[in-house]
Order: structure tokens, then C-alpha cells, then sequence
């Protein structure tokens, strides 16, 4: 018997995977809608080019007056300032009637808020507090100066970045185009939801997976369909996929299978096949297919699901020019016990209870069901067990899929 081999840490097989995005990064950009941008890339860093706020302005409902004019006797109330108004300069001894975010009058330095102010009858206000200056005032670029570098070239595009280009007065951004990614899934045994399923078939469940996730991530899917198990096919499927940035395919990389994939990757003249230290998700493929990188990704569904997590997502990001790709990852306390020690990583299907990480039952790489009930990943360290109560590596799904 040939010796085994090594199993590869799955941080040298990020490692690889991220050189080799460095190395062909997809540079073309095109300018689109502010409302399209969710998802995308950001092409430039955003400069600001306005102060924010753009001019002093007051925190509060309430009265904007010059401190040392309030002296213990009440002060007229020489105008009212709503919110998008331009306010004349405060009249000395007087104060002016103020609303939240409208701009502050020449001469006032503090604004007191109404819950601390008492009208008088002869509608004159008094304070019943020590004002101080600069209190409840906004300061012009408290926020951002002109220049300031608000995001960088390569940030990922949510719904609180879009809101940042909004307030800088940008209606269209230039964004990195969408990778064009063909997903292939890979076995005889599968069928497409919405056909008959015959004897000794399952429905294909990783497609959906894959092209959601990809869509997510601003991806061009281009779906490839349903891969038979068998050389020929393969090598033909793979030809008429076109110009495509990423072919991901799933399944037909497990042990003892026939690797279709693989023989037709070799014939190329590129390929590495992995055997991770993580589990599940141990078999990757990575290789080229007359120019165009592949990931293989085992064909289990909590395979597909945590080897997309920790490298085909990152490693698609980082292509499209991110820098921060790997998941987020946080601690939590178990609330489970993990006592025997595995030899790879585990990634177990989790979710959080009472401030908690708790597993599901059955944590077979087949149950797609354990990944519906979780939450996210439970990251367990090669040899490492766990008590209740001690601290684990959580990866949140919300920020994934
Ligand atoms: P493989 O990696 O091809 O050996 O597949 C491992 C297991 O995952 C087998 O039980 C397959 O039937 C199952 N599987 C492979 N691809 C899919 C898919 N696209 N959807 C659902 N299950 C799959
Ligand atoms: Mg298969």
C-alpha cells in the first residue's frame, strides 16, 4: 500500500488558493446604480467630499443661545429654526427655538433641550440647568472631513456601506465586475428538483446551495447543470463552459471514487488534489481547465457547505480584489461537552441558545438538515476536547449564506 498522505491544515490550503487569487485578480469594473450595488465590490477607495455634518448643528429639540447671555432672566425667543432651514445670526440676548439637525445660528454656542427649558407667560424661556458650550451641538465634520478615506478599494458593498455612498452624494458607483462562476454538480445519482425521482436517485440539493451563496457574493452564475459520472461527458462539459472566471463543481472527489474531474484536470496538466485536516470537507480539488481555475468541492452537503465557507468563498473574494475573506469568527462558551479528540478540525453544525453554542444531534457530513437547525460553525482544534462552559471558535452562517 502506498503510504498515506499528509493531511494538509486547511490554513496552507487558504494560503495556496489566496496566492493564486492574488495572482490573477479580476480588474475590469463597471459603473452601476447605487441600488444594484448590494453585494459588489468597491472599485476606488471613497473619499469624502463633504464635511459631515457639512455645518454645526443642533443634537436636540430645544433653544440655541449664547451661554453667558443667559443669566437667570428669561430670554426672548427671536425664531424658530426647523431642520433644512438657513438660520439668521442668533440676536444678542435672545435665544432661538431649535430642531434636531437643523443648523445652528450664527453667535449661539450651546443648545439646551426642551425637557430642561420652561416657557414663562410672556413666552420668554428659562433653563432650569448649568448650560456649558458646545453642549448638545454637532460639530461641523464631527463625522468626515473633506479627504478623509471613508472606505477602501476592495470593500464588500451592504446595506450600511451603500448608506455611506448615499450621504456622500453618490448616485452611481464604479464597482469590480462579477466573476463569472460555473457551478457543476457532479453524480449519477442526481436529479433536479421539479423532475420524478427514480430508484437510487436524490434531488440535487448543492446547485442551490452554491448558486445562492454565489449570488450573494455578486457573482455571475452560469449553472452548469448535473455532471454524469464519467469521462467523456466530463472533459466535454468542462470545454463548453466558455469564458468563465471559477468552475465549481461538487462531488466525485471522495476516496475510492472514480474521479472524473480529476483525470480531466491532469490531462490539462494542472491539478492538486488535498487532503484537508478539516472535518467534515476532507477531499478538495484545485486545478485548471484550459485556463480557468476549479475548485472541486466534496459532494456531502455539510462538505459543500464548509469547504465553500473556508475556501472557495475567500478565495472567489479575494479574486475580486477584498482583503478581509476569511469568515468572522468569534468566542463562545459550549454548551456541550467534546471529549473525544479528533485528528482534523472539526466543524461542527452549531447554534447559539442562552448565550451558548449547542450542536445538532447528528453531525453526518450527509445532513443538510443539521446546517438548516444551526446557526453557523463550531470550530473545534485538531486534538482539542471541550467541557461545557469552555470557550469555542464560532463562524456566523448570517454573514455567509
Ligand atoms: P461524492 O463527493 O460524489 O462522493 O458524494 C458524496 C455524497 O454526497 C454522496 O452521498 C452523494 O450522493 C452526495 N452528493 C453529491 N453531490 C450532491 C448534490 N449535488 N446534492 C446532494 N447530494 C450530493
Ligand atoms: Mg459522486
Amino acid at each position: 500500500m502506498p503510504a498515506a498522505q499528509p493531511l494538509l491544515p486547511v490554513e496552507q490550503a487558504l494560503a495556496q488558493l489566496l496566492a493564486m487569487a492574488d495572482a490573477a485578480p479580476i480588474r475590469e469594473r463597471e459603473q452601476i446604480a447605487l441600488a444594484q450595488g448590494s453585494g459588489r465590490v468597491l472599485a476606488d477607495d471613497l473619499i469624502a467630499t463633504l464635511d459631515l455634518p457639512p455645518w454645526p448643528n443642533s443634537a436636540m429639540d430645544g433653544y440655541a443661545l449664547r451661554r453667558d447671555d443667559w443669566q437667570g432672566k428669561p430670554l426672548r425667543v427671536s425664531q424658530r429654526i426647523f431642520a433644512g432651514a438657513v438660520p439668521e445670526a442668533l440676536e444678542p440676548g435672545t435665544c432661538s427655538r431649535i430642531f434636531t439637525g437643523a443648523p445652528m445660528p450664527d453667535g449661539a454656542d450651546c443648545v439646551e433641550m426642551q425637557e430642561n427649558a420652561r416657557i414663562e407667560d410672556d413666552e420668554r424661556v428659562s433653563f432650569n440647568q448649568t448650560l456649558t458650550v458646545g453642549q448638545n451641538i454637532r460639530p461641523q465634520g464631527q463625522e468626515t472631513r473633506i479627504g478623509d478615506r471613508l472606505l477602501a478599494a476592495g470593500s464588500r458593498l451592504g446595506a450600511i456601506e451603500l448608506g455611506l455612498l448615499a450621504s456622500m452624494g453618490h448616485a452611481s458607483i464604479d464597482v469590480v465586475r462579477r466573476p463569472r462562476v460555473a457551478v457543476l454538480s457532479t453524480g449519477d445519482e442526481l436529479v433536479e428538483p421539479g423532475q420524478p425521482l427514480g430508484p437510487g436517485q436524490i434531488y440535487n440539493s448543492n446547485r442551490q446551495v452554491l448558486c445562492s451563496a454565489l449570488s450573494g457574493l455578486g457573482c455571475e452564475v452560469v449553472d452548469a447543470g448535473i455532471l454524469p459520472d464519467d469521462l467523456q461527458q466530463t472533459r466535454q462539459r468542462l470545454a463548453a463552459l466558455g469564458d468563465v472566471d471559477l468552475i465549481l463543481s461538487t462531488g466525485g472527489v471522495s476516496v475510492g471514487e472514480a474521479d472524473f474531474l480529476g483525470i480531466a484536470l491532469r490531462e490539462e496538466g494542472q491539478l492538486a488534489l488535498w487532503k484537508l485536516a478539516i472535518k467534515p470537507g476532507k477531499p478538495l480539488t484545485f486545478g485548471h481547465f484550459r485556463g480557468a481555475p476549479v475548485i472541486g468541492l466534496p459532494g456531502n452537503p455539510a462538505s459543500t457547505l464548509v469547504t465553500f465557507t473556508l475556501l472557495a468563498r475567500p478565495y472567489l473574494l479575494r479574486r475580486l480584489g477584498v482583503r478581509d475573506v476569511a469568515p468572522l469568527r468569534f468566542q463562545v462558551p459550549a454548551g456541550f461537552a467534546w471529549p473525544r479528540a479528533g485528528t482534523r478540525r472539526e466543524y461542527l453544525r452549531g447554534r447559539i441558545e442562552q448565550g451558548r453554542a449547542v450542536i445538532y444531534p447528528n453531525q453526518s457530513s450527509g445532513v443538510l438538515l443539521s446546517a438548516a437547525w444551526a446557526h453557523g460553525l463550531v470550530e473545534i482544534g485538531e486534538g482539542c476536547t471541550v467541557d461545557e462552559g469552555d470557550l469555542v471558535t464560532f463562524i456566523s452562517f448570517s454573514e455567509l449564506f
